[in-house]
Parts: C-alpha cells; sequence; structure tokens
C-alpha cells in the first residue's frame, strides 16, 4: 500500500472526512508557498473542524423537523418594518434569550412571518449548537396523547421536555380538553428555566385563557409561558402571503399553504 492509500485508509479509520476531502488540495497549496508542516497541519485540522460543525448543523437541523426550513437570509425585514421591530428581530437572533432559557411569544395575524420568524430563530438556535424542535401545538398534544396507540410516540415527551428550544407553533386553535390541558401543563412546567418555548398564535395572550377547560390550571400555564417572556405582539401588519409574493414574484408550494 502506498502513503497515499494509507494515508486515506487511516483518516476513514479515524473518521476524518474533513481532512480526507481536502488533503490533496491543501499539500498542493503547502508546495506551491512553501508552508511549514506546522502550518499545513493547522490548515488540514481547520478543514476537519469545519466540516464536522457543518455535519453537526445538518443533523440538529434534521432532528428539529422543521419541515420547510426558513432563515433570516431570506426574511425580508423592510416589508412590515411599521409592525415589525427589525431591532427586536436581530436581538432574539442573537438568541441570548435561549441561553437565559426565557421564552418568546409571536402573535399577529395570518401571514405576517409569525412562523417564519420563529423557525428561523430555531435555525440561528442550531448553529449556536442548540437542540430545536418544531411543532405545530395542538397536533403535538395530540400525538402525545395517542402514545397508548402509538408507543413510538414515548419518547417524545422527554424529547419535547430535554430540547434547548421548543417551538410550538399556531398555538391557540381550538380549545383544549382537560387530558390536553393537564399535559401541556406538565410540559410548560418542566420546561420551566430549563430551556426556551417560542410559541407563535394568532390570538392574542389574554385570550388563551379561554381555551383552557379550567381558568385555575389555565392561570398557572400561562403565568409559567407568558410572563416573564419576551414578546412580539402584532395587532395589524401585511401578510406576506397575500402581498409579499407579488414582490418576489415567487409563488408558494403547497405545503406552505397548507402550514
Ligand atoms: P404566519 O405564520 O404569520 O401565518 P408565515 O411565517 O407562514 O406567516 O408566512 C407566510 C409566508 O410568507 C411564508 O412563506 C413566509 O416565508 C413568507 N414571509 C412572511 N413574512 C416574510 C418576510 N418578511 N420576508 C420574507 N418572507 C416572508
Ligand atoms: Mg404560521
Amino acid at each position: 500500500m502506498n502513503t497515499r492509500h494509507h494515508l486515506e485508509a487511516n483518516l476513514k479509520r479515524l473518521r476524518m472526512p474533513g481532512i480526507l476531502m481536502n488533503v490533496d488540495m491543501r499539500s498542493q497549496e503547502a508546495g506551491e508557498n512553501n508552508l511549514s508542516y506546522i502550518d499545513f497541519l493547522s490548515l488540514v485540522i481547520q478543514d476537519e473542524i469545519v466540516q464536522r460543525e457543518n455535519n453537526n448543523l445538518k443533523r440538529r437541523i434534521k432532528a428539529a423537523r422543521f419541515g420547510m426550513e426558513k432563515t433570516f437570509e431570506g426574511f425580508d425585514f423592510r416589508f412590515n418594518e411599521n409592525a415589525i421591530s427589525s431591532r427586536l428581530i436581530r436581538e432574539l437572533a442573537t438568541c441570548r434569550f435561549i441561553d437565559l432559557r426565557q421564552n418568546l411569544v409571536i402573535v399577529g395575524p395570518p401571514g405576517i412571518g409569525k412562523t417564519h420568524i420563529a423557525k428561523a430563530i430555531g435555525h440561528e438556535a442550531c448553529r449556536r449548537c442548540n437542540s430545536v424542535l418544531f411543532k405545530k401545538a395542538h397536533r403535538l398534544l395530540e400525538k402525545l396523547l395517542a402514545v397508548k396507540l402509538y408507543p413510538k410516540y414515548e419518547s417524545l415527551f422527554r424529547q419535547c421536555i430535554k430540547v434547548d428550544v421548543l417551538i410550538l407553533d399556531d398555538f391557540g386553535f381550538r380549545k383544549l380538553d382537560s387530558k390536553e390541558a393537564e399535559l401541556f401543563y406538565a410540559l410548560i412546567d418542566e420546561r420551566l428555566g430549563n430551556g426556551s418555548t417560542i410559541v407563535t398564535s394568532n390570538r392574542p395572550p389574554q385570550d388563551w385563557i379561554n381555551i383552557f377547560p379550567d381558568m385555575v390550571m389555565g392561570g398557572a400555564i400561562l403565568d409559567r409561558l407568558v410572563s416573564g417572556a419576551h414578546k412580539i405582539m402584532v395587532s395589524k401588519a401585511k401578510s406576506y402571503r397575500k402581498e409579499g409574493q407579488s414582490l418576489t414574484h415567487k409563488p408558494l408550494d403547497k405545503k406552505e399553504k397548507e402550514d
């Protein structure tokens, strides 16, 4: 076996794909620029680090189950400038509130970008090595309650508690029954102080109390979820679904229309 093959076999054994992929190019670069051994070694190790970080990011994004991914690179901050403070969003995009295990509530009419912002913050959180899970709020509760029928959901509750950032999309869509409310209380109570929860809703938090069958439990949940949370509260803004498309001439695909 020649040295090149030996190196390749060893790098595969050590699981160092970043070095393997770049070593020929780096060795050519080293020859052309008379790089020292130390400089060369430093470059290939940096390649390995970049490759591992990319792989980890991909893994975290896949685990977050965003469905259609959204990022701030694709967000037009000027579109609803008057209604949605770009300064606040940029501050939230730093994920400092996630380090502090604080919550975020995003409220406003349909189509203004609530889900987009929540997913984009989730994406930033993934980039900063946080674990994230995105779920439609009511669908999640349905799944958690169906655990007896579908054992595959058994680990879901633990995952929802453990994850650094839990995004509950479209909360408050309909009334909860007592089982759903109890489960939701357990979830929010367990997460309090241990992770960040991001909630989006078309209804303002003062209306949420009405979706709970029991006002006392509802109050306790809202106290934990909303009281100390950061808030993006929009009462009136343009729907990007209606108006934004004409700016980009890019029709929404079917999956997004269903979101
Ligand atoms: P909401 O959750 O408030 O109903 P969405 O986040 O689903 O709205 O937004 C509807 C569509 O418009 C999505 O495709 C989203 O990516 C897009 N969108 C909304 N606001 C913006 C924006 N400011 N810049 C770019 N795309 C946007
Ligand atoms: Mg939405």
